[in-house]
């Protein structure tokens, strides 16, 4: 905020911020309590702060520690294997349960009471989804906000089965694999259901729509698989050259287009050896290889 004044009865602020952003920003407001911490993500510049806020309701404090800790690491798993965060803080705010979404905005993340502040959370039969939904956010501001999605079939793939996997590798160093397979089993039964009521065709992966159940769900299921077959150190090697070819700000955007699902595959294929390319191919391409729970949940 540089000016803050009052006018007939009015009060006036004005901002800036402190570099480029996209034109997509909210308006938060209320009495706020903040959990302030700050950390150096791993892969930024040395001495690259990053302060930390949660803006929360008194008596909201329950999963507190979940959210800022997955803050912290979800700016060092990607700060480390995509590129550098690019704001000096991320804010996380909470809102009331009239809705029940986050999103992500340059450096702040809007997020509802109902998923995250208010959960009851028990270690021993739940999934820690405080935890794995401020990693996703997080992971939208590589995955929406350093790199944008051209408006077409396939962008929400880039967009949330991107956060997805993203968080889910954050989710992977926290948890112990059998917590990674409930996750797994969730989404799959989550997908399966939708399937099985959806009226329409399912599309293939890269060409998805505003089917959530295919872009979340059976996102996180396929890029999972990918990681186990062709490594996570060699996803995260495409998903880095994607962006650095294709992020919004630092280059201008190849060709004066966003990138598309098929920008992304590219890069995918690269990494991908000859023998697992058909497999990996019919992942993202077809429909009909998904239909055996066992061959994504161990
Ligand atoms: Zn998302």
């Amino acid at each position: 905020m540089i000016r803050k004044w009052t006018k007939d009865g009015r009060n006036y602020f004005y901002y800036k911020t402190n570099q480029r952003i996209i034109h997509f920003y909210p308006v938060v407001s209320a009495r706020y309590e903040v959990m302030k911490d700050t950390c150096i993500p791993t892969g930024n510049a040395i001495d690259a702060v990053v302060d930390l806020e949660i803006y929360y309701q008194k008596g909201h404090e329950y999963n507190l520690k979940r959210m800022m800790e997955s803050m912290k690491m979800s700016l060092d798993y990607y700060s480390t294997h995509f590129s550098p965060y690019q704001y000096k803080h991320i804010r996380i705010v909470e809102f009331p349960r009239y809705r029940t979404f986050a999103q992500s905005l340059p450096g702040i993340i809007p997020f509802s009471e109902a998923i995250g502040f208010m959960m009851d959370i028990d270690d021993k039969k739940d999934v820690d989804m405080a935890f794995f939904i401020t990693a996703h956010e997080v992971a939208h501001q590589w995955w929406g906000l350093q790199l944008e999605a051209a408006n077409v079939q396939g962008q929400n793939m880039i967009l949330e089965t991107l956060a997805q996997y993203s968080a889910l590798m954050v989710f992977k160093e926290k948890y112990p694999e059998a917590k990674v397979q409930q996750f797994l089993k969730l989404q799959w039964d989550e997908y399966r259901e939708a399937t099985l009521e959806s009226k329409k065709e399912e599309l293939p992966l890269v060409l998805v729509e505003n089917e959530s159940h295919i872009y979340y769900n059976k996102g996180a299921l396929v890029m999972y698989k990918l990681q186990e077959l062709i490594g996570e150190k060699n996803v995260n090697h495409a998903l880095k050259h994607f962006l650095y070819d294709w992020r919004s700000f630092q280059n201008p955007p190849k060709q004066n287009r966003y990138a598309t699902s098929l920008d992304f595959m590219y890069f995918v294929m690269d990494v991908t050896p000859d023998s697992l390319k058909n497999v990996v191919t019919d992942l993202f391409e077809q429909t009909n290889c998904f239909v055996e729970e066992d061959s994504f949940i161990h």
